[in-house]
């Protein structure tokens, strides 16, 4: 019998150490599954003919992203048409792969196929990347573990970058009228561009676009970099965003500069934290998530940063590093599982002082353990 907890602590050792498997072996398997498309990064060491899922259903409700290293105890082996987990030799458990929007494969009006358009988050939840660019990478200054500009000018280059009102539109319409899954919430991603007028033409105005056709209205959830003015803020709450993410990253100072040099200097630490409070005071209490990624600074940092924002009503929204292969930081090594296990014991307890704080997504997510902490899996 395994219960919740090994579930949760199997994706923290995928997490941290990666799974191999011959670059051919998804080839071998009969059935279709919900691909990685690298929307915005790429993690694995594979060539894009080589199809991957992006996630493997581990269980109890549990995803997990697939990160492909060779020097890791885990291995994947098709047997019989199905996914065994194995460790060193020993098989550890069956896993599942995702299942392919049903709405993949349908074309727009004027002929994009819906796949270019749509970027699906985690297991099954549909959003849009807008704006996939950031100027930082012009300024030599993207964050370390970014790869966005490398990835978007290779694997993913199949994707729209500019998106017209009528296609958002129309995107929405056909994932919001199919019935292959109930969508409690649309993701919006964005990257970073250097002046507000743009922000407003090619995100602000998408948003709207897209909330005007939403029909039934549902939550919209937007990570983005938080823009100069932050008037902007409210313009976003208006066009019908309804909880927004400004990521942080890493809470020392120090170590932020390190990191995230474009946003450090080209913004700024304390502007990034009054825009949270900004954000907080338009969306309300826990309405707002700050990011945090664990494994770039001691843990006792990220753990000091959680507290620091949950006392001030904003949540927390962790990603667990790895490496994208186009970044600064691509030979990095992964946080271990007792760095990872030290950061979600203490999120463990924090959840319990602090029981208004929610995660953003209601479902398992691919590199975070929020949602499994959440739900008590750790206890
Ligand atoms: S702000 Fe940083 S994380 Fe965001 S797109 Fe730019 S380089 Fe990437």
């Amino acid at each position: 019998m395994t219960s919740k907890r090994d579930t949760t602590e199997l994706k923290v050792s995928l997490l941290s150490n990666g799974v191999n498997f011959p670059l051919d072996l998804f080839e071998r398997y009969s059935g279709d599954f919900y691909e990685n498309l690298y929307v915005y990064g790429k993690t694995s060491r594979v060539k894009k003919e080589h199809r991957i899922p992006q996630v493997l259903l581990l269980g109890d409700g549990v995803i997990s992203a697939l990160l492909r290293r060779e020097n890791t105890p885990w291995s994947l082996r098709i047997e019989e048409n199905k996914v065994n987990l194995y460790h060193n030799s020993t098989h550890f458990r069956v896993l599942e792969l995702p299942e392919k929007p049903a709405y993949f494969g349908k074309l727009l009006g004027d002929g994009t196929p819906i796949e270019s358009i749509v970027a699906v988050a985690g297991e099954d939840t549909p959003g849009y990347f807008l704006f996939p660019q950031c100027y930082y990478f012009d300024k030599k200054l993207p964050c370390g573990f970014c790869s966005l500009k490398g990835t978007r000018n290779n694997e993913g280059k199949h994707f729209v970058t500019e998106y017209n009102e009528g296609n958002i539109s129309e995107a929405t319409r056909i994932f919001q009228n199919d019935d292959w899954r109930h969508i409690p919430l649309i993701s919006l991603t964005t990257g970073t561009t250097e002046t507000d007028d743009e922000n407003r033409e090619k995100i602000i105005k998408p948003i709207k676009a897209m909330y005007d056709v939403c029909d039934p209205k549902i939550p919209i959830h937007l990570l983005a970099h938080p823009p100069n003015d932050f008037g902007l803020i409210d313009e976003l709450k208006e066009a019908g965003v309804t909880t927004i993410a400004f990521n942080l990253e890493v809470f020392d100072r120090e170590i932020f500069g390190k990191t995230c040099p474009g946003k450090e200097k080209l913004y700024g630490y304390d502007k990034w934290i009054d825009s949270l409070e900004y954000a907080r005071n338009v969306f309300g209490d826990f309405n707002v998530y700050c990011g945090l990624v664990w494994g770039l600074e001691p843990p006792e940092s990220t753990i000091n940063g959680h507290r620091y924002f949950l006392e001030r009503g904003i949540n927390l929204a962790s990603n667990i590093f790895h490496t994208d292969q186009k970044s600064v930081f691509g030979n990095m090594p992964h946080p271990s599982e007792n760095l990872i296990m030290k950061i979600a014991t203490a999120q463990d307890k924090m959840y319990d002082e602090f029981p208004e704080a929610t995660t953003i997504f209601p479902v398992s997510m691919r590199s975070t353990i929020d949602w499994e902490i959440r739900q008590g899996y750790l206890k």
